[in-house]
């Protein structure tokens, strides 16, 4: 049965849904096909149940504190990881749940099915074949598990989300903010916690401030860092898995294996060279300025284009791709410039815009920059005293800002509120001028010398 729509989306994730359901706004006809959970790897595998992990390592960082603070206990509380994962799975439901209701109050069908282009103007979905003039390949990507010996030993992110019980040992492989971020966790829900880099250091696109104050932090969490280690095999004996390093040295046992070192878009096996959609050397959709392909009709949003891979990201080019498409809003399109983004470690890193080397490389002499290090008032009266690291990156005479970066407690939800002075094109001068909130972290960044 051939059936004609006005948009089909490949992938009910984050920018697929959100493009669908702003393309159904303005009236249009509209069929999402999504063959796992609805809402993709942020409501599944990624954003939500880590966030869920990473306040359950919030208060267990808390505890640490705690008798400081005057409350009677000796010990922390001994934490039960499998009640926590019953009760995240479930709200996970709730969620796929809520964006089917959402799909269906706006009238957009929903097809559980796999999804590949038969051309640029048909998809096939099971026994389904549907014709549309305008199509959106928002398929996203999955974890890679390097070709190594025994590499499959080990889980990934879509693995840390099934494990029923905390691994005792647990190494981590990688140095971006998925493999930080699960390292922490796991380290402050109580495992030893190994984690392996090949540089010098992780998250190396982030300002070099944010690097050495969470590599600090996690050293004082007690996580076992290896910088410039990689290339292990890995071998199961009867204590636990064991890896071997490039440079010969042996690690382990470990109970746990995570490799967090990237994903790789879903875009083969989809019928995109049938479709002559061109795809580059990564495998990743090029899209122009307005998320189109080299194909009239066929859009990509999200971490399929490779551009910034964040939800908040892919839901924004998909609103506007509809907008544009569907709502008459000419030239309307998502500037990937100054996306604020947070990484969920203990403490927090929160940053937005350009980093010091960046700006350093882009102007040249014509950069001043801002820092401001200091103990949290929270930590005034704890034996434990972490720094909160700020820096702020101005450019030209009149000092506008291109970047703010802060590492400590309270960044990640500071940031936000930066990220729009940012964008706005604030200077020193504006920040100056806003009176401070006292006593906060956050007032430090209005009042930097
Ligand atoms: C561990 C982890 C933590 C993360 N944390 C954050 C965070 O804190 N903040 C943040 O902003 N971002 C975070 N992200 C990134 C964020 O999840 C992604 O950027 C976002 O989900 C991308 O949305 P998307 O629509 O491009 O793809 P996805 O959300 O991946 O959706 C793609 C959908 O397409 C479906 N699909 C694929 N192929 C087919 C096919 N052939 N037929 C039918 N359906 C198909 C998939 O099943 C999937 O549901 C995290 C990611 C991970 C892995």
């Amino acid at each position: 049965m051939k059936e004609k729509l006005d948009l089909v989306v490949l992938g009910g994730g984050s920018g697929g849904l959100a493009a669908a359901q702003r393309a159904a706004e303005y009236g249009a006809r509209v069929a999402v096909i999504e063959r796992g959970p609805l809402g993709g790897t942020c409501v599944n595998v990624g954003c939500v149940p880590k966030k869920v992990m990473w306040n359950a390592a919030s208060l267990a960082h808390g505890f640490h504190d705690a008798a400081d603070y005057g409350f009677a206990i000796a010990e922390r509380p001994a934490h039960d990881w499998a009640a926590l994962k019953a009760r995240r799975d479930a709200y996970v439901l709730r969620l796929n749940e809520i964006y089917a209701r959402n799909l269906d109050t706006k009238g957009i069908e929903l097809i559980e099915s796999n999804a590949r282009l038969a051309d640029a103007h048909t998809v096939v979905a099971g026994e389904r074949e549907l014709k549309t003039d305008r199509l959106i390949i928002a398929t996203g990507g999955e974890p890679v598990v390097p070709e190594l010996s025994g590499a499959e030993l080990g889980i990934t992110s879509d693995g840390f989300f099934e494990l029923e019980n905390l691994p005792p040992r647990v190494a981590v492989a990688g140095a971006g903010y998925i493999a930080v971020e699960l390292a922490a966790m796991l380290r402050a829900l109580g495992a030893e916690v190994d984690l392996f880099f090949r540089y010098d250091s992780v998250l190396r696109s982030f300002d070099e401030m944010l690097q050495e104050g969470l590599l600090e932090s996690l050293a004082a969490d007690g996580i076992q860092l290896h910088p410039r280690c990689s290339t292990p095999a890995l071998e199961q004996t009867p204590d636990g898995i064991q890896a071997t390093m490039s440079t010969g040295g042996r690690y382990g046992p470990f109970d746990c294996w995570l490799w967090a070192v990237g994903r790789r878009p879903l875009t083969h096996h989809i019928g995109l060279e049938e479709a002559g959609v061109q795809l580059d050397e990564g495998g990743f959709v090029p899209t122009d300025l307005f998320q189109q392909t080299n194909v009239d009709g066929v859009y990509a949003v999200g971490d399929v284009t490779g551009r910034v891979a964040l939800t908040p990201v892919a839901i924004a080019a998909g609103r506007r791709l509809a907008d544009r498409v569907f709502g008459g809003m000419d030239g309307r399109h998502l500037d990937y410039e100054n996306v604020p983004t947070v990484l969920f470690t203990h403490p927090p890193i929160g940053t937005c815009g350009l980093t010091e080397a960046e700006a350093r490389e882009k102007f040249a002499g014509d950069v001043k920059v801002y820092r401001s290090e200091f103990v949290p008032l929270f930590n005034g009266v704890t034996d434990h005293k972490p720094k909160t690291r700020m820096k702020m990156v101005t450019a030209g005479s009149d000092e506008k800002v291109i970047g703010v970066h802060v590492i400590g407690p309270g960044a990640d939800e500071m940031l936000q509120g930066f990220a729009v002075a940012v964008r706005m094109g604030a200077h020193k001068y504006d920040l100056d001028d806003t009176v401070a909130i006292h006593p906060t972290s956050a007032e430090e960044l209005v009042t930097m010398r």
